[in-house]
């Protein structure tokens, strides 16, 4: 069948690789009851009074289209929510719901990419911004981050050319966990002014950030005007499978957005956007906290005996692989029944492995222990 049907499908499909995490999935599915540390999402449940909200917007009959920008009430939560935050206060601010970060993701790069633009991120990479990146015919800039994974001015400088058009950022970073300080982004944000460049700073992480006190959360958005910010409620409230992302950013741009929307994804979920009113009312600090923990768990047993680079924020470490090869080593790993994810999934490098630690504290403990004695092996 396939052979019989390939004329039909797209050149800008081969474009898509996902052979590598393909790989591990393929191998997953042969495990019975696996440690699984590989997965990108909370291990709670989003809070009752959220599920409520969507609930009660069902039978309330809230479930047809809603303005393509996202309903008002959402808007206006998210507008005061950026009043807070960022002191914004000018009433035209314009704010777009969207399909997850990931719908935010593709408007964006389909939107700002004219074909042969360069787009600079760090390696490793959330996996979906070099796709994206070639599906809107830009074409991918890694900026090598190993060993400590700090994106500084110093090492994208190099990379900006005369193409160069945007800098993605993600901070708190998939898949090593960096949060970038004040002072990086500063160093970043001047560097983008004086070439004229737009940053896109994906902060899906922004909630999932540790040791507050000592190196709180920033967002660029604070003092970089050319800064499209994307955010979304998937994994501060465990609502993956409801699609609901947000963008926020200069007005030509967000209507240019908005426009493409309503000619592909048309609205996040109806329900979901309500439910979403309540979430952002809603005090995630326990659950965060619970991560602090887990986070501290996996330092303390892979930090020396590993080498890997505490991370400050998200909910994944990114380890180097004992021998060096991440292949090998998740190999053997996954033959005792812990599953996490090679580097080259996420980089150009083989050098580590990604490890979520997005699970119960026992599971996560009886991972470890499984790591640190392959390690001794
Ligand atoms: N950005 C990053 C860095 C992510 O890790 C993810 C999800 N894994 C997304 C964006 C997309 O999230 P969603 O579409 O569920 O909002």
């Amino acid at each position: 069948m396939a052979t019989r049907h390939s004329h039909r499908i797209s050149g800008r499909m081969d474009l898509l690789d996902a052979s590598g995490i393909r790989k591990v999935f393929d191998l997953a599915a042969k495990m019975s009851d696996p440690i699984n540390l590989s997965i990108g999402q909370p291990d709670f449940d989003v809070p009752d009074n959220v599920k409520q909200a969507a609930i009660d917007a069902i039978e309330a009959g809230q479930n047809r289209y809603t303005q393509t920008q996202g309903t008002q009430e959402l808007r206006a939560s998210l507008a005061s929510h950026c009043r807070d935050e960022f002191g914004w206060d000018d009433p035209d601010h314009p704010y777009l719901v969207t399909s997850g970060v990931s719908g935010g993701l593709h408007l964006a790069l389909q939107t700002l990419i004219h074909p042969g633009d360069e787009v600079v991120f760090a390696d490793p990479y959330f996996v979906m911004y070099s796709h994206l990146v070639n599906l809107a015919s830009g074409i991918p800039i890694l900026v090598d981050t190993y060993p400590d994974f700090r994106m500084t001015a110093e090492r994208i400088e190099p990379h900006i050319h005369a193409d160069t058009r945007m800098i993605i950022l993600n901070t708190p970073a998939n898949p090593t966990g960096a949060v970038s300080t004040e002072q990086e982004l500063r160093d970043i944000a001047d560097l983008a002014k004086k070439h004229d460049l737009l940053i896109l700073s994906d902060e899906i992480y922004d909630t999932f950030t540790y040791d507050r006190d000592k190196s709180p959360f920033v967002s660029i958005a604070n003092f970089y005007e050319n800064t499209l910010l994307l955010r979304g409620f998937s994994k501060s409230h465990a609502m993956t499978g409801w699609r609901v992302g947000w963008a926020t950013g200069p007005k030509p741009i967000l209507e240019k957005m908005t426009m493409l929307q309503q000619y592909t994804f048309v609205c996040a979920p109806s329900m979901a956007q309500v439910a979403a009113v309540e979430a952002l009312k809603t005090d995630m600090t326990p659950s965060v906290d619970a991560y602090q923990r887990k986070r501290d768990m996996v330092v303390d047993a892979l930090g020396d005996s590993f080498g890997l680079v505490k991370p400050d924020g998200a909910f994944y470490a990114f380890v180097p692989a004992p021998g060096g090869d991440a292949t090998e080593f998740v190999t053997r790993a996954i033959e005792n029944n812990v599953l996490i994810i090679p580097g080259n999934v996420f980089s150009t490098k083989n050098t580590h492995f990604r490890l979520s630690y997005a699970t119960a504290e026992d599971k996560l403990q009886q991972g470890l222990d499984i790591l640190q004695a392959l390690a001794c092996a």
